[in-house]
């Protein structure tokens, strides 16, 4: 099936369209197929093609590479969550397991980014896990215990000190961690397509349908073409399932975000011109918000099952317009119609809100499902399983397989009442926040 994307995401938008994309109309054969092209598969063709210069590598995509939701995303670059997924921090031991994942993230897209010189409006000033309901400094007080525990340097704040630097009087709790990055996705994903290896032969607009394997040989076959691959990286996240990789441990959410134009002046000194900012809510459904570096809001406050294929232009609309609620919530200084975009994007998730990083079958590897921490750990485990797939160890991947395995999930219809009945119970529990 092929994967219909909007083409209203303001990060893409931003960049100038990229010239010579090649489609797949014909039979290829590679050493090497990595199928995804986002953060993942992107990292995986940069590291084989360091590692195997004399090797053909072949890189796939079923839309425009980098477009999937390495582009769509909020552009937080995170150390720490707190809710990645619907489980508690109670565990120590299981969080700092999360953490170290995180911190060789940063790390890596770090490394990355100097290495190539890359200007993806990085900026580290942290981020703010905030909420309007003064009975979530509970939960706040006890995740900053679990952040002192583990050496994360943090404060509280109350809503005096967070209507000055968010600029809105919406918040009355919060807690901000002085780790964490923001930056520009589209920005950063583009740079991760420039800089491929001259032996990464990458193809666009190309759906993998179906695959094989026979022997020493794993068989691709697309809409127009095939490809004959002795090894096969599938980095394809909220698409995983729909491949039937890992199946039983991976499912899709939609998200959706909107974006507002650039601010006026009047109108950001109407709201006290903070400096770039980004809050996470506190309650698992509330709204991620955030002020870029050139004045402009970013909302993103759905997550849903839906068609991961797929989004038509009237569902859009009806998310933008709670998003546009949700702006005017906290910024009723500001005129009402200043959303100049909104866009749908798919995640993968597990139960337990652990990653995949595994080999599935000799010579077939997989990694996703990283929730709302894809942009570092995308990067990360793009890099690591393709060491993984040629046999090398690393202290990164001793980092990785020491996390907590992703747990079995329910066969369908069961699994999608447990996951909308969830969704639901938390939408409620964040209806203020939305
Ligand atoms: C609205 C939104 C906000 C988010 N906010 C953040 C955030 O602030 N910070 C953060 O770290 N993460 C965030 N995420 C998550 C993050 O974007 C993802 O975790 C990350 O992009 C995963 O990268 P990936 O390369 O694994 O997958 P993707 O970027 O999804 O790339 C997978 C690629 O596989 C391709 N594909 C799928 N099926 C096939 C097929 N059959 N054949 C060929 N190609 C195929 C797709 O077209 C896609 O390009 C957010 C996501 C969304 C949607």
């Amino acid at each position: 099936m092929n994967i219909l994307n909007d083409n209203s995401c303001s990060w893409i938008n931003d960049l100038s369209p990229r010239l010579k994309i090649n489609n797949l109309n014909d039979t290829d054969d590679c050493e090497w197929l990595i199928v995804g092209a986002g953060f993942t598969g992107l990292s995986a063709a940069r590291k084989l093609g360091q590692l195997y210069p004399n090797q053909k590598i072949i890189l796939v995509d079923a839309q425009l590479a980098g477009e999937g939701a390495s582009s769509r995303n909020s552009g937080y670059l995170v150390d720490t969550t707190l809710n990645d997924g619907f489980t508690s921090n109670k565990e120590l031991d299981n969080y700092k397991k999360k953490a170290d994942i995180y911190k060789l993230g940063i790390n890596t897209v770090k490394k990355f980014i100097n290495d190539y010189q890359v200007d993806c409006d990085w900026n580290e000033c942290g981020k703010y896990f905030a909420s309007s309901k003064k009975e979530d400094k509970k939960i706040l007080r006890n995740f900053s215990n679990t952040l002192t525990k583990l050496g994360f340097e943090h404060n509280l704040l109350s809503n005096s000190d967070l209507s000055k630097i968010l600029g809105t009087k919406f918040y009355n709790v919060a807690l901000y961690t002085k780790g964490g990055i923001l930056l520009h996705p589209g920005k950063l994903v583009r740079a991760m397509i420039d800089v491929l290896p001259n032996n990464v032969c990458l193809y666009e607009n190309s759906s993998l349908i179906n695959w094989n394997k026979t022997q020493d040989l794993i068989t691709c076959e697309f809409k127009n073409g095939k490809i004959n691959t002795k090894n096969i990286i599938f980095a394809t996240n909220g698409f995983l399932k729909s491949l039937g990789i890992k199946s039983s441990y991976n499912f899709p959410i939609t998200l959706t975000a909107s974006m507002t134009r650039p601010l006026t002046d009047d109108e950001f000194k109407s709201i006290g011109q903070p400096k770039e900012w980004g809050v996470l809510p506190v309650r698992p459904m509330g709204a991620t918000i955030r002020m870029t570096k050139d004045k402009r809001i970013l909302i993103r406050n759905t997550a849903e099952v839906h068609n991961p294929f797929k989004m038509s232009k009237f569902d859009l609309e009806k998310r933008s317009i709670n998003q546009k609620i949700g702006i005017q919530k906290r910024f009723p200084q500001l005129p009402k119609d200043i959303i100049q975009s909104s866009w749908s994007g798919v995640v993968s998730r597990t139960r337990n809100s652990s990653q995949i990083f595994e080999k599935i079958d000799t010579n077939i590897f997989a990694a996703g499902c990283y929730n709302g921490s894809g942009i570092g750990v995308g990067t990360l485990f793009g890099e690591q399983i393709a060491l993984k797939a040629s046999n090398k160890n690393t202290k990164e991947i001793e980092t990785i397989e020491a996390r907590n395995k992703p747990t079995w999930l329910p066969p369908q219809p069961i699994l999608n009442i447990g996951i909308k009945t969830r969704l639901f119970y938390e939408r409620l529990r964040a209806k203020s926040e939305i």
